[in-house]
């Protein structure tokens, strides 16, 4: 095994200005190389990640807040991923699984199988972007109950694939100008306890009441395959169902034989401090889509579901060139051995505990913050006009993040209205850098109110 780069410091340290200067010149060859449609949210460019901080080609130390959209759970170049990925590389690179396969891709799915909620016989299948994972879902639901619709919520994100952007519900900018969409896919209310019209109390028996009405008058049961739902919802803007509605709404599909599938792309994999968010509420999906954290950086994808449902479908009918691809393979064994070894939900649950109090200090101090929600390492800020105007304040959450972005943080934004900070940091980052980072985060609002 070669030996590595020294580790990276944890330390945010910054040289330049950001973006510095050689940044900017990499954007400027970004403009004539890559097309516009593909956009940057902070353009630094990055040389070495690890741990919670990401290097930039001028030099400058960032602290993540962002883990590459909920990627690298375990840190940035985990060591237990690297060497996994190095051995397997040298080992050999591709085979397809569909055409001589290999013993990496039936371990992930075994650790699948075992780690996502529900005690009966499971099996699962691997693909390559949270998209796929969901596109597989559908197709599975579909065969399976040879049924056609399926709804899915407001504010929901599932992918930018045909299919997947007809589930998506926001239209700027997933959406604009790609349609004609996928048809049978129906939209009902989310259980959005914050922007509940007749207060959170009410929300989750009105949003099932809602739901199930809508299923019954506008689709009917009957030709219901499946009800797709993230158990937090992450680029409509960490968006937690009211207590209840989740449990509800599964066991009101079970009754009706309508499959309830969790996408948890984002909150999977001890990202809010269960392997599974759907833990929280005791409910086992019959399908239940993974990627993102799973392969602490990898491109790998996972569905995974109840024996009967998965078996259901003809040989050969899912599959893939790279699906399971054996290097992405290896990474997802590192990185779910790593969970494991650090105790990853429990660090999920450390970081809810150090985050919230100081979040909840920010939200008593200004009006403009109308909610503070999420769970473990999925945290979020939702920005309003300000007290008794609950009119989202995208301007505000700009201006937050931007200037994050030029203290070396790097933080995201959210939510249909573009009003919601999130913080995804990996589980790898230590107190110092959270704290460091929550500080920068205050004087954000400081400045920008
Ligand atoms: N589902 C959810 C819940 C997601 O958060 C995402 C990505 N943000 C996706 C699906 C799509 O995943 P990918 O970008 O890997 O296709």
């Amino acid at each position: 095994m070669t030996e590595g780069p020294a580790p990276i410091e944890q330390q945010r340290i910054l040289r330049t200005a950001i973006p510095g200067p050689r940044s900017a010149e990499l954007h400027r060859r970004k403009a004539s190389a890559v097309s516009a449609g593909v956009g940057v949210g902070l353009p630094v460019y990055i040389e070495r990640a690890g741990g919670g901080v990401l290097v930039d080609v001028d030099g400058n130390q960032l602290i993540d807040f962002g883990s590459g959209i909920a990627v690298t759970t375990v840190g940035n170049a985990a060591p237990r991923v690297v060497e996994r990925i190095q051995a397997q590389a040298a080992d050999f690179t591709h085979t397809c699984f569909m055409v001589t396969p290999y013993e990496e891709y039936l371990a992930v799915c075994e650790a699948l199988n075992e780690l996502t909620p529900g005690s009966g016989e499971k099996r699962s299948a691997l693909f390559n972007s949270g998209a796929e994972a969901v596109e597989n879902a559908v197709k599975v639901a579909r065969s399976y109950t040879g049924r056609q619709a399926v709804v899915a919520f407001d504010h929901a994100y599932h992918g930018r694939t045909n299919l997947t952007m007809a589930l998506t519900a926001k239209n700027m900018p997933y959406k604009h100008r790609f349609g004609p969409f996928a048809s049978e896919i129906y939209r009902v209310p989310m259980a959005y306890p914050f922007r509940w019209p007749t207060g959170p109390e009410n929300c989750a028996d009105e949003a099932f009441e809602q739901f199930t009405s809508l299923v019954h008058a506008q689709i009917g049961e009957d030709n219901t395959a499946a009800v797709l739902l993230e158990p937090i919802q992450g680029e409509g803007g960490f968006i937690v169902p009211a207590p209840g509605f989740v449990r509800r709404m599964a066991d009101w599909c079970a009754e009706h034989g309508i499959l309830f599938i969790a996408d948890e792309v984002q909150t999977g994999f001890c990202r809010t401090g269960d392997w599974f968010a759907c833990e929280f509420e005791d409910v086992a999906p019959d399908l239940i889509t993974t990627a993102k954290g799973i392969a602490g950086g990898l491109p790998l994808s996972g569905l995974t579901g109840r024996a009967e449902v998965m078996d259901s479908v003809h040989s050969g009918g899912l599959g893939g060139t790279y699906g399971g691809n054996p290097v992405a393979c290896a990474a997802a064994l590192g990185s779910i051995e790593t969970m494991k070894a650090e105790n990853l939900n429990a660090r999920a649950k450390q970081i809810e505990a150090l985050c919230v109090p100081r979040l909840q200090q920010l939200a008593a101090k200004y009006e403009q913050i109308g909610d503070i929600r999420g769970r473990g390492a999925m945290l979020a800020i939702e920005m309003v006009a300000g007290a008794g105007d609950l009119s989202p304040n995208s301007v505000l959450t700009g201006k937050v993040n931007v200037y994050c972005h030029s203290q070396g943080l790097v933080t995201l934004t959210a939510g249909t209205y573009g009003n919601v900070l999130r913080l995804l940091p990996p589980l790898a980052i230590g107190d110092e850098l959270l704290n460091e980072g929550l500080d920068i985060l205050e004087q954000a609002f400081a400045t920008a109110l």
